[in-house]
């Protein structure tokens, strides 16, 4: 199975496709998280990703396609994949077409989870991650079940992403807006676009999903 998870920043992509992860076994492929590898260590992708994160800028089209049409060759991703922040153009979304063609694979479902802008500040000034895992939490809306504590792998190290501030919230909204958006008219055309309610319990817009993708079995 092979699912787009499209949204705003702090929609929940990310959230939700941890869960899918574990629940479902499909592989999390988040350009966010390979470009902030990248940055860590300093790759040539890294030094020219830098800048544009950290001014709430969308990368170029060239660095990400060419990143994911690497990832998506690796062996995991056999099974299926669930893409997290990518595509985000246009230009990304008729290259994953072309890629897709290529290996004889179609997309099954692209799933739009919509969150109001005035909530998404909260959630992405909330938001921190487990240092070790990766695991995502939030200062009001999702904790660990005990206090400084990864649920997950126990480790007692979270870290905040340095674009997760006022300053670049804005930007990123419009970078949603102005370039991200035109995506989901593209896909309803294809036929291919759901839409879930992401202003409800995190549970209750995993529960959406699962619906959509039990539909797809
Ligand atoms: P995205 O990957 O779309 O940028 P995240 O999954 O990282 O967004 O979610 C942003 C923040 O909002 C995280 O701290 C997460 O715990 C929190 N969050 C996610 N979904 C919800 C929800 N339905 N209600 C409240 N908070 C949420
Ligand atoms: P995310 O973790 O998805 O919120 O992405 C963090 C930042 O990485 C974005 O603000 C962009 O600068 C960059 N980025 C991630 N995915 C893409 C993409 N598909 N296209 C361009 N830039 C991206």
């Amino acid at each position: 199975m092979i699912v787009i998870l499209l949204g705003p920043p702090g929609a929940g992509k990310g959230t939700q496709a941890q869960r899918i992860e574990k629940m479902q076994g499909l592989v999390q492929l988040s350009t966010g998280d390979m470009l902030r590898a990248a940055v860590i260590a300093n790759t040539e992708v890294g030094k020219k990703a830098k800048g544009f994160m950290e001014a709430g800028r969308l990368v170029t089209d060239k660095i990400v396609i060419k990143i994911i049409e690497d990832r998506i060759q690796e062996g995991d991703c056999k099974k299926g994949f669930l893409l997290d922040g990518f595509p985000r153009t246009l230009t990304q979304a008729k290259a994953l077409d072309n890629m897709l063609d290529q290996k004889s694979l179609k997309l099954d479902a692209v799933v739009e989870i919509q969150v109001d802008d005035r909530d998404l500040v909260d959630r992405i000034i909330g938001r921190y991650t487990c240092t070790n895992c990766n695991q995502g939490y939030h200062g009001e809306n999702l904790k660990p079940k005990v206090d400084g504590v990864c649920d997950d792998c126990g480790s007692t190290n979270f870290k905040r992403r340095v674009d997760d501030n006022q300053e670049t919230v804005s930007s990123r909204l419009e970078a949603y807006h102005c370039q991200t958006a035109p995506l989901l008219p593209y896909y309803e055309e294809q036929g291919v676009l759901k839409v879930v309610n992401g202003m409800v319990d995190i549970d209750d817009v995993s529960v959406q999903i699962n619906d959509v993708l039990s539909s797809l079995n």
